[in-house]
């Protein structure tokens, strides 16, 4: 188990990434040190040792082995790319971890997990550039299957995101981002994008 941020964070800037970043699946790793710091967060809030744990579009893994890194009882990740769940598993496997990686679209679970509650959610969700409110069925998935949630979101997103959770949750606690991001696709204009973040907790009302 790890239990120091600068080694979490040295750990997962070690783990493979996205061979080809699909555009329209947003798919950006979350940066080390916004993993480490997110997933101290959780840790100090109760909501990872011994905990289970579901990482959502779960990509090349950076939150779930993050998470089973620091004493989580059970991870399964969720991704929609079979691409992108052969580098999870390489990742858990050279860090000798357990994760169940389940290949599926974050609003349609395959059992078992279908009805499965599980204590914490982790997820740095599309933020909806590409395909309009493509976060939506992330956070609608959140609140069902977890009873805390920890989501990376756009800037200025919390009041959205406090009116579309509605009477399904509470924002508990939040801390803002900047996510560095070199250039990894054809549509990027500039070398290195920065993106403003924020990164919300929130108890589910409804799991
Ligand atoms: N959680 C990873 C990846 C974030 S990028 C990390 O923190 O590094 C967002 C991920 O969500 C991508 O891997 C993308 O393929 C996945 N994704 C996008 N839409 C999805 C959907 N409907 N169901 C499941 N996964 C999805």
């Amino acid at each position: 188990m790890i239990v120091r941020l600068r080694h979490l964070e040295m750990t997962l800037q070690g783990l493979a990434g996205f061979p080809r970043p699909r555009p329209e699946l947003e798919q950006y790793p979350t940066p080390a040190p916004l993993a480490a710091r997110l997933l101290f967060l959780a840790r100090s809030q109760g909501d990872l040792v011994g905990r289970t744990v579901l990482d959502l579009g779960a990509g090349t893994g950076v939150l779930g082995c993050g998470a089973a890194l620091l004493g989580a009882a059970r991870v399964t990740g969720v991704e929609i790319d079979p691409g992108a769940l052969t580098v999870a598993r390489e990742n858990a496997a050279r860090l000798g971890i357990e994760v169940e990686w389940t290949e599926a679209d974050v609003s349609e679970f395959p059992p078992p997990i279908r009805d499965e509650v599980f204590d914490t959610v982790v997820m740095n969700p599309p933020f909806g550039a590409q395909v309009r409110h493509a976060d939506r069925p992330f956070i609608d998935a959140a609140l069902a299957h977890g009873r805390i949630v920890y989501g990376v979101f756009n800037e200025g997103t919390l009041p959205f995101l406090a009116g579309y959770i509605g009477e399904r949750g509470e924002c508990t606690d939040a801390f803002v981002a900047t996510i560095v991001l070199p250039r990894t696709m054809r549509h990027h204009t500039r070398d290195r994008v920065e993106i403003p973040v924020e990164c919300v907790r929130i108890r589910s009302l409804v799991a």
